[in-house]
């Protein structure tokens, strides 16, 4: 690090797909960041696809993040139970203002798009492979020692993902449920068009999810027990073709498998406070959530632009970044995050325990959501984030 800057406004540690946002949204409002990784910070190997609310597109599009030809709009979205003409349904087309719901994009797609643009700013200095070994705190900020020297900032920002040591160097704990559960993920390309329609059904034991990508190809997500996931993994490639055609009624037609398939386990983890001294939480070193909704980049995206937000302020009114920065952001993200993780939660255990009494509330509850245009909205609103106080970067501008 001879002869580089190292005392910055900010430091994060940690390069995934929120990382790198937040170190973009904090250089938004001027503030010099450096952004460390213990591996390499380049695009990487990542087989899954992110589901992006329309609030998160709008931060990327804010921040001058070029996604185009990179996402697919999302322009339906079915969720059903048991055989396909069943009542137990529920159907969104396009949100409440008829416009679309979201978009799919590859994790490697947006992370390239996220790395050019953090390699050209200006106020942002990356540093990957780096190893961490202690963050101190100093009088006016926090030093950052590594095994390449010594950095300062005013503020620490943790991005390091679900076991974060920044974390539980701080002291903070977090609550942790393991679902004895795994998501199976991987691609295929088939015969008949999606037509942007994210197709989702409730299967005993999870779920399976088929989500649209650019051309005629498709991510699914198949979520239920360990063990099942497990075999559903390693069985031969037409067997699992023919399994997965026959629980998505074959509505693609013919199908190929043109990714491996990867198996993810699952955990709902929340930290019992999102800062410390000079230290903030966001993403999955905050929060862990089942994917079944597609809410957990997006919630750290949230986390991305809420943060920003205080540093803008403190910048604009002359105060200590590491210190003012944080006074509203526990109590914005916790309660957000805490509804999100609370909904997934509850539908992936009643998809679970799929037995009497909870299997007859959920089918029902599915029915009467669909039939309450209401309530249809005000989940869309909750998934969008659009329901929310939206951080600056979240507006329309
Ligand atoms: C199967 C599956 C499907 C999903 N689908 C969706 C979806 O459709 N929509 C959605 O919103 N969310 C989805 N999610 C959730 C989403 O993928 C995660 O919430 C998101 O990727 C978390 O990003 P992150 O940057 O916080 O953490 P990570 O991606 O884990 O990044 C952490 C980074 O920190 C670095 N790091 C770790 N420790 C250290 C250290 N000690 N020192 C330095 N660097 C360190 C790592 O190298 C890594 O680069 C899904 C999750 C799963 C499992």
């Amino acid at each position: 690090m001879r002869d580089m800057k190292t005392d910055f406004d900010i430091v994060i540690i940690g390069a995934g797909l929120v990382g790198l946002t937040t170190a973009l949204a904090c250089a938004e409002s001027g503030a010099s960041v450096a952004l460390l990784d213990r591996n390499t910070i380049s695009v990487g190997a990542d087989g899954r696809a992110s589901a992006l609310s329309s609030t998160s597109l709008r931060l990327f599009d804010n921040l001058g993040v070029d996604l185009r030809g990179q996402t697919q709009s999302i322009r339906d979205m079915l969720v059903t139970e048991g055989v396909p003409d069943a009542p137990w349904r529920l159907h969104f087309q396009g949100d409440v203002d008829g416009g679309d719901l979201g978009a799919l994009i590859e994790n490697t797609s947006l992370k390239a798009a996220l790395v050019n643009k953090v390699k050209s700013s200006a106020l942002i200095t990356t540093h990957g492979p780096i190893e961490i070994h202690d963050a101190v705190h100093a009088a006016d900020g926090v030093n950052v020692e590594t095994d390449q020297g010594t950095l300062t900032a005013r503020l620490l920002i943790a991005a390091d993902g679900r076991n974060s040591v920044l974390r539980r160097k701080a002291g903070i704990t977090a609550q942790r449920f393991d679902y004895d559960a795994a998501s199976l993920v991987t691609t295929i390309s088939h015969d008949l068009p999606h037509d942007g329609l994210a197709w989702q059904r409730l299967i005993s034991g999870g779920a399976l999810a088929v989500l649209p990508l650019t051309g005629d190809r498709s991510q699914i997500v198949w979520s239920g027990k360990t063990a099942g996931i497990q075999a559903a993994t390693e069985m031969p490639e037409d067997s699992f073709l023919a399994l997965l055609s026959e629980k998505m009624d074959g509505y693609l037609g013919d199908m190929s498998l043109i990714a491996p398939r990867q198996n993810y386990p699952l955990r709902l983890q929340m930290a019992d406070g999102f800062t410390a001294t000079r230290l903030a939480l966001v993403g999955d070193a905050a929060h862990v959530i089942h994917p079944l909704a597609g809410q957990g980049l997006n919630l750290g995206l949230r986390d991305a632009a809420a943060i920003a937000d205080g540093i803008k302020m403190a910048r604009a009114t002359g105060q200590d970044v590491g210190v003012s920065s944080l006074l509203d952001y526990d109590l914005w993200r916790n309660s957000d995050t805490r509804a999100v993780g609370l909904l997934t939660h509850i539908i992936a255990e009643s998809s679970r325990l799929n037995i009497g009494l909870i299997g007859h509330a959920r089918r029902l509850s599915l029915a009467l959501t669909n039939r309450s245009d209401a309530i249809k909205s005000n989940l869309g609103k909750r998934a969008s984030g659009e329901g929310h106080d939206l951080p600056d970067l979240m507006q329309f501008r």
